[in-house]
């Protein structure tokens, strides 16, 4: 199955959402959790246009399509807005590529994912999910990706990261996501600091029996779930 960035992000915030996900699982409705959808939304279409303005003049490359390692070798654009980049069985849609051109003979460019987050203070999952947006990015062009770029908070500050060593976490989060995905049944279920914001809270907190009993989770450095005893 084809690790996206949507259910990257869910197993960041808690493995059964990923697997519900992947499942196909119908969302259980939650308000607050479709408020926070469309504020993130809100604010990555406005944070991509004030930086196409920043950036202006500028060549506005593809959007919103698959991009192949031939679109990047022969790329004459700038910025690549909403763009999806494939490789092997991930696949992630980078909210703006920005293609920077080198003098190096062998490398005519550099590529730099950048990432915008909502909130003032960026945390490990969104260093994540930078990290896998660099990954994809790197297997698709054939090129390493040294850094990419979180744009945050209200005052839209840019933030540029290393991604050697997040890419490698995200590598490593993927084959936990693939042993999950390949389990046929979902892992067990622990509730966590994620569900308020979560579209299957409804479906979690029915009250659960014996071996499906739902435990808490105290949040870890990482974003991750970590059980605690009840
Ligand atoms: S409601 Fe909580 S436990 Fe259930 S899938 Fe969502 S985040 Fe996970």
């Amino acid at each position: 199955m084809t690790i996206t960035n949507e259910l990257f992000e869910a197993f960041l915030r808690c493995p059964t959402k990923c697997f519900l996900r992947a499942e196909g699982a119908f969302p259980s409705g939650n308000v607050y959790a479709e408020w926070v959808r469309r504020e993130a939304e809100l604010y990555r279409v406005g944070a991509a246009s004030n930086l196409m303005a920043r950036l202006s003049p500028l060549t506005l490359g593809p959007t919103k399509g698959l991009l192949n390692r031939s679109d990047f070798d022969s790329a004459i654009w700038r910025c690549a807005v909403d763009s999806t980049v494939q490789s092997q069985n991930l696949q992630s849609q980078i909210h703006v590529i920005e293609r920077i051109p080198l003098k190096a003979p062998e490398l005519s460019s550099q590529f730099v994912p950048i990432r915008f987050v909502r909130t003032n203070r960026p945390n490990n999952v969104d260093n994540l999910m930078l990290g896998f947006d660099a990954l994809v990015l790197s297997q698709t062009t054939g090129h390493r990706v040294d850094f990419g770029r979180i744009i945050h908070g209200d005052e839209q500050t840019s933030l540029r990261i290393k991604t050697s060593i997040v890419s490698e976490r995200a590598r490593e989060t993927t084959e936990k996501i693939n042993k999950i995905l390949q389990m046929g049944s979902p892992p067990d279920l622990v509730l966590n600091r994620h569900c308020p914001e979560c579209e299957f809270q409804s479906r979690c907190r029915r009250p659960q029996t014996g071996a499906t009993q739902a435990r808490r989770a105290r949040p870890t450095e990482d974003g991750l779930a970590l059980e605690t005893n009840s």
